[in-house]
């Protein structure tokens, strides 16, 4: 899944390329993707310039003057940059022409995305109710350590469940746990007060240094599911860049758990 890092790297890229420039066509080649909450056909955006680009959590927001396009990739959706007249392949749900800023069409091999099309953020689903976003100023260390209070429950869960922060899913928990030497399946109201400002801190540094990272390595297709260059995260078996440890996995519902059982000591506990 696409998380914050790929979302706020995409928003960058994105702002001079489309920021100004006129919607020309909107083409929906398989519905279910595209949601409209307008009581109008979604053809309304058409001739309407971006006024604005932004992240919230793991979500894309792309203004057009008074109307949004709001877009949860979920596991397996992103962004493909077609060629003009290039034909759309099966999994692609709709495209987006900007005349000669050229194209951004939506690809999903599982199709469980959503873009939700409305004049009222407050209508998409989840939107409302986000923590704050985890590199929001809104999000001091204070904020922080308060909201960790009312969560019980194994660390890595409340991270990628977004209970304390938006933008943190299965990759990067992974990532700022090692950062901070915190075991995964730690109990969370069990941490030191150590421990939880040290959990701020590598959620403040692993964030924003992989966006770092991103505009520098990531390939042309911008593809958000692109993991190259993660310190523990899917590195199964490979050695430890701190102690040379082999990277453990543990697999939760189908979804790996990647950490060094040296660098982050704990006992899986579970109740
Ligand atoms: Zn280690």
């Amino acid at each position: 899944m696409p998380e914050l890092p790929e979302l706020e790297a995409l928003v960058l890229r994105l702002r001079p390329r489309l920021l100004g420039q006129t919607l020309t066509n909107l083409e929906v080649h398989r519905p279910v993707v595209l949601r409209n909450l307008l009581a109008e056909p979604e053809d309304v955006l058409v001739g309407r310039r971006v006024t604005d680009i932004q992240r919230r959590g793991k979500l894309l927001l792309l203004q057009l003057k008074d109307l949004w396009l709001v877009t949860h990739f979920m596991l397996a959706g992103t962004l493909v940059w077609p060629e003009e007249g290039e034909l759309p392949r099966s999994r692609d749900y709709y495209t987006l022409s900007f005349g000669n800023a050229g194209a951004i069409r939506y690809y999903d091999p599982r199709g469980m995305g959503k873009t939700y099309l409305t004049r009222d953020l407050a209508l998409v689903p989840g939107l409302a109710q986000m923590a704050p976003d985890a590199l929001s100023e809104e999000l001091t260390l204070d904020v922080f350590l308060q909201r960790l209070r009312s969560c019980p429950g194994e660390i890595k869960g409340v991270l990628t469940h977004e209970r304390v922060a938006a933008g943190i899913g299965n990759a990067y928990a992974d990532e700022i746990l090692f950062c901070a030497g915190i075991y995964p399946f730690a109990k969370a109201n069990r941490l030191t007060p150590a421990q939880k400002e040290q959990l701020y801190g590598a959620m403040r540094s692993v964030l924003p240094d992989r966006v770092s990272f991103l505009l520098e390595h990531w390939p042309p297709d911008m593809d958000l599911h692109w993991r190259e260059g993660l310190q523990v995260h899917r590195r199964r078996g490979e050695p430890c860049p701190r102690c040379g440890t082999p990277i453990s996995e543990i697999n939760v519902a189908k979804r790996p758990t990647n950490f060094c059982r040296n660098c982050q000591p704990g006992l899986l506990i579970r109740n």
